[in-house]
């Protein structure tokens, strides 16, 4: 325990360590002659309706958490016709903390779950998640409203199902800047538009999105001019899609030795080869050296990235084709609904090659690892108005 001397200020330590100031009658927190402003509505006004001592948590020092006594006074509000407690900058919302007490607790809670953090602090859960979200709220206020050239446009789900919320992000920022629609609708893209309005809507040069028909007829009725551009993230994801439907397909197939190759391999097959473990890279081994399909489907699925490498159009249709006709005698039926799916939407993926186009293809992938991790980890996001927050401030400066 640490032992703290406050100058001229008689203290004492109650049994939990706490540090209090003896509360002082005579000096007033504000001069009599300040005005006092309403917290509700923030009209000033002289005088005031009665005034009481509170205790007020503030930053720890140490490990000796610190109270202030401080007076606050009530108003009779002329305008909201009311009792109500004043306005007094340096408190929370929760006039029980100070705002940088609230701050410290976001900030601690960027990194860790509510409830460690309410342990940790000797606080309720529900009301580190309240501070939290007003460190939240000052992180967003603090960004200010954007006026993105470039957006993405992205789904996530929740709830473990087929409910879907839209994320929209500013691609030239890096970071999500709306969440909100029921569904993946075009009836809630334009929910998006409708918050960025008319006039900023029509300032969109580039929609980046997944091929996903809403989403490219709600942006073309808010923003006819914005080119559309769709990501290498979605498509890549579209095709391990394909690949675990030719993995399945496989498992129903064969039988014996060989099955035991294919099951549970589907992370295997998906991830990325260099974030295998060792154990991980041997199964591949002996999955694509036993079962040729997959075997083909495999490199096929590696070679396919390539597609973003080309800066020209006409290249990258070229490696498009080559891959096509490689299909052929290879009974991968998913593979050639997905090809069909990228020839339907051609225009949209070379938009790519043109040099104003090339976003910064990691930003939607990256996106959506940190919704996902922020998904495994946290129990508050059942509340939307928390997850919406948790999500729009990801990629903020911490405050
Ligand atoms: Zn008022």
């Amino acid at each position: 325990m640490g032992c703290i001397s406050l100058s001229g200020v008689p203290t004492q330590f109650d049994r939990h360590g706490d540090l209090r100031r003896a509360p002082r009658p005579h000096h007033h927190a504000h001069p009599a002659v300040k005005k006092t402003a309403c917290g509700t509505c923030d009209r000033r006004q002289r005088g005031w309706y009665d005034r009481k001592q509170r205790r007020v948590r503030d930053l720890a020092c140490g490990d000796v958490r610190i109270y202030l006594e401080v007076e606050v006074r009530r108003v009779a509000c002329r305008r909201c016709g009311k009792v109500k407690q004043e306005r007094l900058a340096f408190l929370a919302d929760n006039p029980f903390y100070t705002k940088r007490f609230a701050f410290y607790v976001g900030r601690r809670c960027r990194a860790s779950p509510i409830r460690d953090v309410a342990k940790e602090l000797h606080l309720d859960w529900h009301t580190v998640k309240a501070l939290e979200q007003q460190y939240m709220r000052e992180q967003l206020r603090r960004a200010g409203t954007p006026g993105p050239p470039v957006i993405g446009i992205d789904e996530i789900s929740i709830r473990k199902g087929h409910t879907y919320r839209i994320v929209v992000s500013d691609l030239i920022r890096q970071r999500p800047i709306w969440f909100g629609g029921t569904d993946r609708s075009e009836a809630s893209l334009d929910q998006f538009y409708a918050w960025l309005g008319p006039r900023k809507a029509a300032r969109v040069r580039l929609a980046v999105m997944d091929m996903w028909k809403p989403f490219r007829l709600a942006t073309a009725r808010h923003a006819p001019q914005a080119s559309i551009l769709f990501d290498k993230f979605h498509i890549l994801r579209h095709l391990g899609e394909a690949l675990d439907q030719i993995r399945k397909s496989e498992y129903a197939r064969v039988s014996g030795r060989q099955r035991r190759f294919i099951k549970g391999q589907k992370y295997t097959l998906l991830a990325h080869r260099e974030n295998l473990t060792l154990d991980g890279r041997r199964a591949l081994k002996t999955l694509l050296a036993a079962n040729k399909r997959l075997n083909t489907a495999y490199l096929l699925k590696e070679s396919f990235g390539q597609l973003w490498d080309y800066g020209r159009e006409g290249w990258a249709r070229r490696f498009f084709e080559h891959w096509r006709a490689a299909l052929k005698w290879q009974r991968l039926r998913p593979y050639e609904k997905f090809a069909a799916m990228i020839d339907r939407h051609w225009d949209g993926i070379a938009a790519y090659c043109r040099p104003d186009n090339k976003v910064a293809l990691g930003f939607v992938e990256g996106l959506n690892n940190k919704v996902r991790v922020l998904q495994r980890r946290a129990y508050g996001l059942r509340d939307e108005e928390y997850l919406r927050l948790k999500i729009l401030t990801c990629m903020l400066p911490a405050i």
